[in-house]
């Protein structure tokens, strides 16, 4: 048998170190050269391989953690790349293009202005690299971006996701500032939330998790990059608990229905009188069981919210509205039903 050959050095286990050869190397000549290369740039980032030529003041304007890396000397053998110092990072080359697009290249202006979409993929490097590298413009670019997504305030959150839109896995849903792909994308949310301490994400977030499928939510998701995203044990276990609690609610939530009684100034009392009767007969027809298995427990009653109960406007006035406290109720309880303990929840209406 022939002896194995040496191990090779892993490009990216240099981390931050010099390549100790310090030649203007061959090695360098293997990097590709990536979509930001400024020719009077006086820096190479390295990822995954992937070279990008950049300027040094821009990223120590920029973050703390680059000004920091600049102030170190280098050592007489640093590698060089074109009179560069080569400096290895431990990131995606992809992740690396988003946030050099943002920091350097000036056509991408409008991608970032309010109002804008971005890929949720781009939204999540920035929150990812800009905590990491403290580029805190695109961290809290991202974040405002994923609060418009998952808002803490219920009627914003009705608007993305409940009201006159079917809730399916498939569908993308309309935002403005994150395209939005699927909500499958709240597994992703969650992690992120927990990673780079955003707990407010948590309640929706979980939520829309509840919406979920079994065999969609247990596996995970993989977005559009290729980063896979699954959820903890402990998270999974909380959003099928959650989901049971609403269960639970959206039977609550019709009971005001099973109770009423005709509105005092009801137009069409005969009729009225015999579809509550007709609710309180056979509470747990099909109609029931469809509305329990969408699971729309924030959704605003209406006609069609229980096919079948033809009430005048005043009696299904005063359903609504009973209806609707208890929906509110439910939205105040996410952080109770998800076991989100240390959430603060609901949050209070900023004035
Ligand atoms: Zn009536």
């Amino acid at each position: 048998m022939s002896t194995p050959p040496p191990a090779k050095r892993s490009r990216t286990d240099d981390s931050l170190d010099a390549d100790p050869s310090g030649l203007e190397s061959a090695r360098s000549n293997n990097y590709g050269r990536g979509e930001i290369w400024l020719d009077d740039g006086n820096v190479v980032l390295v990822a995954e391989g992937m070279a990008f030529k950049v300027h040094k003041s821009t990223l120590a304007l920029n973050s703390e953690v680059f000004r920091d890396m600049f102030t170190i000397p280098q050592p007489a053998d640093a590698e060089m790349w074109e009179g560069c110092p080569v400096v290895h990072l431990q990131d995606s080359k992809k992740d690396l293009l988003y946030i050099l697009r943002a920091l350097f290249d000036t056509r991408n202006t409008s991608w970032f202005a309010y109002g804008s979409k971005l890929p949720f993929t781009v939204v999540s490097a920035m929150l990812r690299l800009g905590s990491k590298y403290q580029i805190l413009q695109l961290r809290h670019d991202a974040i405002r971006r994923l609060s418009e997504c998952f808002p803490s305030c219920l009627d914003h959150f009705r608007n993305y996701y409940t009201d006159g839109t079917p809730l399916d896995n498939d569908d993308e849903i309309q935002s403005n500032s994150i395209h939005v792909p699927t909500i499958n994308m709240c597994i992703a949310v969650i992690n992120l939330a927990r990673s780079f301490d955003l707990p407010q994400l948590l309640p929706p977030a979980f939520y829309l998790s509840a919406m979920m499928e079994n065999e969609v939510l247990v596996p995970g998701w993989t977005d559009e990059d290729g980063n896979h995203w699954q959820l903890s044990p402990q998270d999974l276990v909380r959003s099928l608990n959650g989901r049971a609690e609403l269960h639970n609610m959206v039977a609550t939530q019709r009971r005001p229905l099973l109770t009423a009684q005709v509105h005092e100034n009801c137009i069409a009392t005969n009729r009225c009188e015999r579809a509550l009767s007709d609710e309180r007969d056979c509470p747990y027809d099909d109609a029931v069981e469809n509305t329990l298995k969408d699971w729309k427990a924030l959704i605003t009653a209406s006609r069609s919210w229980v096919p079948g109960v033809a009430l005048c406007g005043r009696c299904l006035g005063g359903f609504q509205r009973r209806h609707n406290a208890l929906r509110d109720q439910t939205w105040n309880n996410l952080a109770e039903f998800f076991e989100l303990d240390g959430v603060e929840w609901p949050v209070k209406e900023q004035t």
